[in-house]
């Protein structure tokens, strides 16, 4: 019997758990937090992901290690590397931890991306934001996600709000300013790499973000063949270049016929949700067969499928579960507000089938702006 320790207990620990069941597998499931939303379904150890006494207790118990959440302390997973397998490697996931080394890695690999550059002061602030032009991004390097962590510069009125705001953060976590990308579209390649090598993408997945956070997925996204190549393309380098083993998503913004990298996910991903009911094998089950150097599955889909998140709180299931091909996902989380607790999979064999489902959901659920955008894009 193997049994996989995740580090992080949210729902791509459930997730992944749900996914292992039918492969035999045991978990153990680490989290800071005792209510994490995966410990109902899997034996969860609750500590600090810097406390090495915890994490030897974990690795103790376990075969393989992978993770939930990125920001696990590097030096943990160092540290953890040394006495069981994990997956992806811990150098993997330091790159991937850090805006800054993540763009000089697709850099390296000839993969374009909006200019970028590593913010010391107001002053070096100031004079990238007039280089690159306004408006622009600044983020901290570190520990940003679903747009937490950023500010929005719209013009030189903006700088010292934008010091202001993140300035105190440039020893803790670094700072980086990106130039704005008015894309068009924003694309994600959700991808997976063998122990040995092997690799496959999902079709490209079409993503709508509302402040920052993921609020719609559609996949397959309709692009073109060239376009598709490309971006997988690109995912397979980063891939191959960091040895890299497990799911992971690189997030692209498409403007025109241009494809500009945006950032890497070093695990299981929200845009990769719909593949638990839209495609062949799903990104849970995949990322287990990768870490446990399992054959991988088939990632075509089944048709199209759509993927809407509920943040917040639940909305009423009946309206999604009445759908021919609506699949229900409830973290089983406390609500909050801006908290991701769950996500309906809908799904249909053709394109125009889909968008009428979703419209259906929409007017049900009053979510009209939410499936807005994706109707359209089916339709178009
Ligand atoms: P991130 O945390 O970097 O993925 O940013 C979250 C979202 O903010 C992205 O999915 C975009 O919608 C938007 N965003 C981030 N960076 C940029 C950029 N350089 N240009 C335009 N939009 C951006």
């Amino acid at each position: 019997m193997t049994t996989v320790g995740i580090l992080g207990g949210g729902q791509l620990a459930r997730m992944m758990v749900l996914a292992g069941a039918p492969l035999g597998l045991r978990f153990v499931v680490f989290d800071p937090a005792a209510d994490a939303c995966a410990g109902p379904l899997a034996p969860l150890q609750v500590g600090a992901f810097d406390d090495m006494d915890a994490l030897a207790r974990f690795a103790v118990g376990v075969d393989v290690v992978t993770f939930d959440f990125e920001n696990v302390p590097a030096a943990s997973a160092r540290w953890l590397a040394e006495r069981r397998p994990v997956f992806p490697n811990p150098d993997a996931l330091a790159v991937a931890q850090d805006r800054l080394s993540e763009k000089a890695l697709f850099q390296s690999l000839d993969i374009p991306l909006p200019p970028f550059a590593d913010i010391r002061s107001r002053d070096e602030l100031a004079a990238k934001a007039a280089e690159f032009g306004m408006p622009c991004i600044l983020k901290t390097r570190r520990l940003g996600y679903d747009g937490k962590g950023q500010f929005r510069i719209r013009d030189e009125a903006d700088i010292d709000a934008a010091w202001q705001a993140l300035g105190a953060q440039v020893e803790k976590t670094g700072l980086i300013l990106e130039g704005f990308v008015a894309f068009d579209r924003e694309l994600s390649v959700v991808a997976v790499r063998g122990r040995d090598g092997e690799f496959r993408a999902w079709p490209l997945t079409g993503n709508w973000h509302v402040e920052g956070v993921l609020s719609a997925s559609l996949a397959p996204a309709a692009v073109a063949p060239a376009q598709q190549d490309a971006a997988i393309g690109y995912a397979r380098r980063v891939a191959e270049r960091l040895d890299y083993v497990g799911v992971f998503a690189l997030e692209l913004f498409c403007r025109g016929e241009e494809l500009l990298a945006n950032e890497m996910a070093p695990r299981v991903h929200n845009s990769g949700h719909w593949t638990g009911d839209g495609a062949e094998t799903s990104q849970f089950e995949n990322h287990l067969r990768a870490v446990l150097g399992l054959p991988l599955g088939a990632t075509h889909a089944l048709g199209h499928a759509c993927m809407l998140n509920w943040i917040g709180r639940m909305p009423d299931a009946a309206a999604v579960l009445a759908e021919p091909a609506g699949h229900w996902h409830d973290y089983g989380k406390q609500p909050r507000e801006g908290r991701k607790v769950g996500h309906a999979n809908l799904r249909a064999d053709d394109a125009q089938a889909l968008a009428a489902a979703l419209e259906r959901v929409g007017v049900a659920l009053d979510r009209q702006a939410q499936v807005d955008p994706v109707v359209h894009a089916l339709r178009r």
